[in-house]
């Protein structure tokens, strides 16, 4: 991957305008506008559900809350961002937020447009469904994806304005959330995903603050990004505030999370993949362990080393594979450290919080992390 470089440009129809008319305009004509077609979206998606099979309708009521709750999520992080915002350019008491808070206000902005954006996706796909029902639900289900597509549409703009206007207005009204806050290079991942068709790589980002793994491509706009390339990213991720139990004494690897400790590169295996193949992937990477994994990417167990290249060359990952535990990426290390020690093994494969695999956590990492920690 080329070096990316991130440009944060500012239409000119908004240079010189006040952050006043910025967030004034965001409210009325993409806030109040999202409100009232959520309204008129949710008037739709209540005749669909009268009339179509209670299978969809279970589907269209479930993403129409999600689509509210993201919506409401949204306003939430403007609620604080923007009265932030004005203070800070009319030279007022600015209402009392961290530089680190400010950022974690930029990031999950992000975070939320692009939840709206697949959430509508979903709800799309459930609508075009009903198109092939009897009458009435495909008349309703045209003019409800014709609302969604509406409502898409102004999300995108939305998305744009505040990603491309308003975050770089935050960052040169307030340096402290950017310029003064020092980068860290967080490494890209490589996942060599191995199936029976063939193999490609997965590349994933630790975000330290969100405590789960992003692709490059997400945080190549993500407002807190400075620079992506093909083995780190250089970010400014809000601080996080250690948690500290008064009860319980502290263990090693408490503040860190599993998916900090995880290496470079592991190799993932489908169920129909050989134990040649198996071998060949581990070995081309000096691995000991291949995570195996189902049709979906969820966790099926583990195949080692020795197994894969002592057993016939035709024999199946499906069936060689190991049962045994798995952690998720935002687990404390501690308890990582503590599941190795205690089932005698000396990695664990990480899951993400859909339960897909992500790695695999080798006790040598989840050392090495650990004295980083302790040096800075
Ligand atoms: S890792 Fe950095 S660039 Fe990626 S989402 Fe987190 S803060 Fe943003």
């Amino acid at each position: 991957m080329a070096p990316v470089c991130i440009v944060k440009p500012a239409p000119n129809d908004w240079d010189g305008r006040s952050a006043l008319a910025l967030v004034a305009h965001i409210a009325e004509r993409h806030h109040d506008t999202q409100r009232a077609e959520l309204e008129r979206l949710r008037e739709l998606f209540v005749a669909l559900d009268r009339v179509a099979p209670p299978s969809i309708s279970f589907t269209i009521r479930t993403e129409l809350a999600l689509l509210e709750d993201a919506a409401r999520a949204h306003l939430a992080t403007t609620t604080l961002l923007f009265p932030y915002v004005v203070a800070l350019e009319a030279n007022e008491r600015a209402p009392s937020l961290q530089p680190s808070d400010v950022a974690r206000l930029l990031q999950r902005l992000h975070g939320e447009h692009e939840r709206l954006r697949a959430i509508v996706g979903c709800v799309r796909r459930v609508t075009l469904d009903c198109l092939s029902l009897d009458t009435a639900s495909s008349l309703l289900a045209r003019t409800l994806d014709a609302a969604l597509a509406g409502f898409e549409h102004g999300a995108r703009d939305h998305a744009d304005l505040e990603r491309v206007v308003l975050v770089p207005r935050v960052l040169s009204l307030d340096p402290s959330v950017e310029r003064d806050t020092t980068p860290v290079m967080l490494p890209v991942r490589r996942r060599e995903v191995v199936s029976a068709t063939g193999r490609h790589e997965a590349l994933s980002v630790f975000c330290p603050s969100e405590r789960r793994s992003f692709t490059p491509e997400w945080c190549s706009t993500c407002p807190l990004v400075r620079e992506v390339n093909e083995s780190s990213v250089r970010c400014t991720p809000p601080a996080i505030v250690p948690s500290r139990s008064v009860t319980l004494p502290r263990r090693t690897g408490e503040d860190l999370c599993v998916g900090e400790a995880l290496g470079q590169h592991h190799v993932s295996v489908g169920l129909d993949v050989t134990a040649k193949a198996v071998a060949d992937a581990l070995g081309k990477h000096g691995d000991a362990v291949a995570v195996v994994v189902d049709e979906t990417g969820h966790f099926a167990g583990t195949i080692d080393r020795d197994l894969a290249e002592c057993a016939h060359a035709g024999q199946l990952a499906g069936e060689l594979r190991q049962a045994g535990p798995c952690i998720g990426e935002s687990a404390p290390l501690a308890d990582a450290i503590a599941c190795m020690v205690k089932t005698h093994q000396r990695s664990l494969p990480v899951v993400g919080a859909d339960g897909r695999v992500l790695g695999l956590l080798v006790d040598i990492d989840a050392l090495h992390r650990i004295v980083d920690s302790k040096r800075r």
